[in-house]
């Protein structure tokens, strides 16, 4: 923690939603390890089919990554988007750092900049990243979403000639090119020490380290009518139902999208409930 703001481990912070909201209602229902199947609009509910059974509800906020698009689409919605899926990987160092610090953002690509920050388990270990390939899953490490990748991207011309219009700009082309080449072997780390010395000058070759099976994806919207990579946030908004794609910078935000998500499925509920705004930003805002 500093004066500027907080280091969150944001698995610890669900548990504790989750541990608050037994206490103001225990009945809740929380279903983890549940696969969402199909989900359809009948009459004004929606029927979610899941590997663990069916549930019914009047209003749904889908939050499934990459996933929400695929499941937009299966309702109607996003059809004319398709989805690039950026995947990151991390090098670290011996504690260099305090804090997060990041490189500037270049004003035409829509990736998080490379950064350092201090593992948030273990403040000796510094991270720098993410580099960014594209990949054909919507995860990581799981094969098992490469159909999905490909159903969420589209079949059809035109995601192909948005691809196209995309990864040959010039500096999208040189950006991705030079991500490759950061997450081979011996190579990799003798052009991204380039890009740490941006933060730390100082720092030597022998005390970086891929970090084999860390990282993730960042699913970026293509749109298919302009033919352009959408920048920051991605979510949709239909019929009593938001689909949150891809939050913008990252987790960090997970929090206000808390809030205007809230506030939008009380507008949905039509007045039966009500969200306690001072409450929260009491609690969160400073
Ligand atoms: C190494 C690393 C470091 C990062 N550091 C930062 C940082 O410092 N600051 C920051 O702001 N962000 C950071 N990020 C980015 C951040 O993790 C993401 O922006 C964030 O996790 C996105 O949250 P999400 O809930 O939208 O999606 P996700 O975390 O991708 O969660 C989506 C979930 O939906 C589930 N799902 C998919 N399909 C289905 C289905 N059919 N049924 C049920 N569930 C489904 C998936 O299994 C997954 O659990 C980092 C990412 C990585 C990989």
């Amino acid at each position: 923690m500093t004066e500027d703001g907080y280091t969150v481990d944001f698995k610890r912070l669900s548990h504790s939603f989750v541990d608050c909201a037994k206490i103001e209602n225990p009945g809740i229902g929380i279903h983890l390890d549940t696969k969402l199947l199909t989900i359809a609009k009948v009459g004004d509910r929606y029927i979610v089919k899941t590997n663990k059974g069916e549930f019914s509800a009047p209003v749904v906020a889908i939050t499934a990554g990459g996933h929400s698009l695929m499941i937009a689409k299966s309702l109607g919605y996003g059809l004319d988007l398709s989805v690039l899926s950026m995947a990151g990987s991390f090098y670290t160092s011996p504690k260099v750092l305090n804090g997060k610090v990041y490189t500037i953002q270049m004003a035409k690509l829509p990736f998080a900049a490379i950064h350092g920050d201090p593992e948030v388990h273990n403040e000796n270990v510094t991270r720098f990243g993410p580099t960014a390939k594209p990949i054909f899953q919507l995860e990581r490490f799981n094969m098992a979403t490469f159909t999905e990748y490909w159903k969420t991207f589209g079949f059809g011309l035109s995601p192909i000639l948005s691809l196209f219009n995309i990864i040959f700009d010039k500096v999208l082309l040189v950006y991705v090119f030079k991500n490759f080449l950061y997450d081979l072997p011996y190579i990799g780390k003798r052009l991204f020490i380039k890009e740490i010395r941006m933060i730390v000058p100082t720092i030597k070759l022998s005390e970086l380290k891929f970090v084999r099976g860390l990282g993730g994806t960042r699913p970026q919207i293509v749109n298919n009518t302009t033919r352009k990579l959408e920048m920051g946030e991605a979510k949709l908004s239909g019929d009593n139902i938001i689909f949150n794609i891809t939050p913008s910078p990252g987790a960090s935000t997970c929090l206000g999208n808390a809030y205007t998500d809230t506030a939008k499925i009380m507008e949905f509920l039509g007045g039966k409930f009500s969200f306690n705004k001072e409450a929260f930003e009491k609690d969160l805002i400073k």
